[in-house]
């Protein structure tokens, strides 16, 4: 009897194929393989093999396998396997997820060679007319690493300068260096801090053995030195061969924080992010792997690659939203971690100022270990809050004036402040005062952000955008004016009140330009006096020094949401941006404008402890039954109109039918049309996530059987983030 082999696709089919597998091919799970399929060939992985041939259909034979060894290997195939039944998300897909994009179309396991240019110490003399060539030198001999062939020519240099200077011998060929590691400078080593008493003790408790898996929720307060003791504990608990995973929710703008991983570990540094490109995504895929001693610092993905020797992960700034991936496989690069963490039976820590309520629960039900980090490094002491109440008082910019007065007295003093504004572009919605028409979307129900900068008027949930007018499009009345705040309009503002001052903006517009982040940062940390006004780009991760005011223009956005997880995602915002402020040696004050000074949240914000709030959000959830105390689940539904979206849904609301199990809606989702597509959701609500997840996976079956009509789409996201 011949061979079997179950193999998973890289497509959207919540099922798998059976291939024999020929007399002279050895195959293993995790393994890729050509494969027929239709009148094509395909790349393929194998799940299982040794698997009962199904009676009465021809199976078709394995064409060749694309490598001698598994791709993935056991480890990460469980991982997958176990993630692909929790997210509901075909298993094919999920496995692929792991590998990178040139491994996902079939190219070989093997890095493409690439072609490296250093400039030589010697070498011919250069004649006085090569002038190009001279500056090609020159440019060359900037990049303290060199540089690659392709990117030479990107520079504006041709191939045939390149050939003419190495002929002369004045540059040659290296291998390429690991993808943005530099080697250590001994200095830097040196001059890591000590740990004070309180670090000391947390990384203590930290490092307290446990039975293989142990989980930790490490609640260090903004500024209490939590990358020190991740730095320390790495140190103290890898072996020499082992792997390390440190998640973090964006590298690019904390470049900070990588650098000094490198300043600790060196080398043994390697990043990884959706800035890579495919070849140096290989690259560090094969390392990986091929299981060598990394430390790998990376953004919610790196979590599913393939490591042989994983012995430790971090989740730094665990509470981040973007964790949680927003379409397709809906993971959530935090619970992956954890799960990870218990099947490779290492430790796990998750550490934020701002812990997610879900972690929280975790740690007080026993299920994570609590370590407290509740003082500031060095000699800074936690940012004193305060709401300033802006009811009645006239604003410019959104600022009022007693914030302005504060700008200007820390300005004054040489210290720098940050003004915090939660949305990008001049206005989020140009009005006119003699009809009230409000430009909307013609593609979404929202309305356009106002970009005076572009002179454009842009959607910020789909890509369309038209040029700004002055005058209102509907009644031609030229009382067409922005309403509200956006970092545009603030950085306006302020930078007329301050004229002599810098005054930078962080937002998704301003740092689009590679190297742009860097420079907003090399600027901040001369410590000159500066204003910085941004958006939730700011409250992430940065340690500024010299910032010891923080001001918020308007707190209120998320106070009456319909979103249950508004108040928690407000609350960590506010203190994550709160605590950029007196880091350093002077003390940060932080005003925060608002509305509704009156409203308990923001009078326990101003108290600090997290702790306290958190605990007081959980019981409100307790209360209404909402995650963690319920498992919860939506099915989403886009289709060309609402009444379709809202049939699909309503036809899976009675296969949810099931105790202990709550279904709201079908209902329109918050915003019913984006992109043209109309959007409806129905939410499950359970006492019992395994129920849940069995009666999910019956769903999904019974409706991939099932017909749709054209143009709908559905898809089920487990844990959802976002329920509006
Ligand atoms: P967190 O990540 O908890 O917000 P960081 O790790 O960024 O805090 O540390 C905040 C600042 O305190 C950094 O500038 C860091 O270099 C400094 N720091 C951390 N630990 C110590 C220490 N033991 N002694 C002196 N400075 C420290
Ligand atoms: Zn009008
Ligand atoms: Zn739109």
């Amino acid at each position: 009897m011949p061979l079997i082999a179950r193999i998973a696709l890289n497509r959207p089919l919540r099922r798998l194929f059976d291939y024999i597998i020929p007399e002279d091919i050895q195959l293993v799970a995790g393994q890729r393989v050509r494969i027929p399929f239709g009148r094509q060939q395909t790349t393929g992985l194998i799940v299982q093999t040794g698997v009962e041939p199904p009676s009465g259909v021809r199976l078709k034979p394995v064409f060749a396998a694309m490598e001698d060894w598994p791709a993935l290997p056991e480890e990460t195939v469980n991982l997958l396997s176990w993630a692909s039944d929790y997210y509901q998300h075909p298993l094919g897909e999920c496995l692929f997820t792991a590998l990178p994009p040139a491994l996902r179309r079939g190219r070989k396991a093997e890095e493409k060679s690439v072609e490296w240019w250093v400039a030589s110490d010697h070498g011919d003399f250069l004649p006085a007319n090569a002038h190009r060539q001279k500056e090609l030198l020159e440019w060359l001999s900037q990049q303290t690493r060199g540089a690659a062939g392709s990117d030479i020519i990107r520079a504006g240099f041709t191939r045939a300068q390149l050939r003419a200077l190495n002929d002369k011998q004045l540059i040659r060929t290296i291998s390429p260096p690991i993808s943005g590691s530099k080697p250590e400078a001994p200095e830097l080593l040196a001059r890591r801090p000590t740990l004070s008493a309180a670090q000391a003790a947390a990384a203590e408790e930290l490092a307290a053995p446990g039975e293989g898996f142990t989980a930790s929720l490490l609640y260090g307060i903004t500024g209490s030195g939590k990358t020190e003791i991740y730095l320390h504990y790495l140190k103290q608990q890898l072996g020499a061969g082992d792997q390390a995973l440190v998640l973090v929710p964006e590298i690019n703008l904390t470049p900070q924080t990588v650098a000094r991983f490198r300043q600790y570990f060196g080398t043994r540094i390697v990043v990884w992010h959706s800035a890579l490109n495919d070849s140096e995504r290989l690259t560090t895929w094969l390392k990986i792997r091929e299981g060598e001693p990394i430390i790998l610092i990376g953004t919610r993905s790196a979590v599913l690659l393939p490591f042989t020797g994983l012995r430790t992960i971090i989740v730094d700034e665990e509470h981040d939203s973007s964790y949680k991936q927003g379409e397709g496989f809906r993971y959530s690069g935090r619970d992956v971690a954890v799960y990870r963490a218990h099947l490779n039976r290492c430790p796990v820590i998750l550490g934020s100022a701002t812990p997610s309520l879900e972690s929280v629960y975790n740690a007080e039900q026993g299920k994570y270990r609590l370590v407290k980090l509740e003082e500031r490094a060095g000699n800074a002491a936690p940012p004193i809050i305060s709401l300033l109440d802006i009811r009645s008082r006239p604003l410019e910019g959104g600022l009022s004036r007693p914030a302005l007065n504060a700008i200007e007295q820390t300005l004054a003093r040489g210290e720098q402040a940050l003004v915090f504004v939660n949305r990008r572009g001049f206005a989020p919605v140009m009005m006119c005062f003699d009809c009230g028409h409000m430009v909307e979307c013609p593609r979404c129900d929202t309305r356009l952000t106002y970009h005076r900068r572009d002179r454009a008027m842009r959607c910020h949930h789909c890509d369309y955008q038209t040029a700004a007018t002055d005058h209102c499009p509907k009644c031609q009345s030229e009382a067409f004016k922005p309403v509200g705040q956006g970092t545009e309009r603030t950085e306006d503002i302020l930078a007329s009140a301050f004229p002599d001052i810098p005054v930078v903006r962080v937002d998704r517009d301003s740092t689009q330009r590679k190297g742009s982040i860097q420079s907003i940062l090399s600027q901040v940390n001369s410590g000159k006096p500066c204003v910085l006004v941004g958006t939730q780009m700011l409250a992430k991760g940065h340690d500024f020094p010299n910032v010891t005011l923080v001001v918020v223009v308007n707190a209120d956005g998320g106070l009456f949401s319909v979103d249950f997880r508004a108040p928690e995602q407000l609350i960590q915002t506010l203190l994550q941006v709160s605590g950029r402020a007196g880091r350093g040696t002077k003390p940060g004050k932080v005003l925060v404008q608002t509305c509704h000074s009156d409203h308990p949240l923001l009078r326990t914000l101003c108290e600090g402890h997290y702790l306290d709030i958190a605990e007081q959000l959980l019981s409100e959830r307790k209360e209404s039954q909402f995650p963690p105390f319920r498992a919860m689940a939506i099915f989403r539904a886009e289709a060309d109109t609402m009444e379709k979206s809202l049939q699909v849904l309503d036809a899976i609301k009675p296969l949810t039918n099931a105790p202990g199990i709550e279904t709201w809606g079908p209902l329109p989702a918050m915003i019913a049309r984006r992109a043209d597509k109309h959007r409806a959701q129905l939410i499950l609500n359970a006492q019992n996530r395994k129920r849940l997840n069995t009666l999910l996976t019956g769903v999904c079956q019974e409706l991939d059987q099932r017909k749709l009509p054209a143009g709908v789409r559905w898809m089920i996201d487990v844990d959802p983030q976002e329920t509006g």
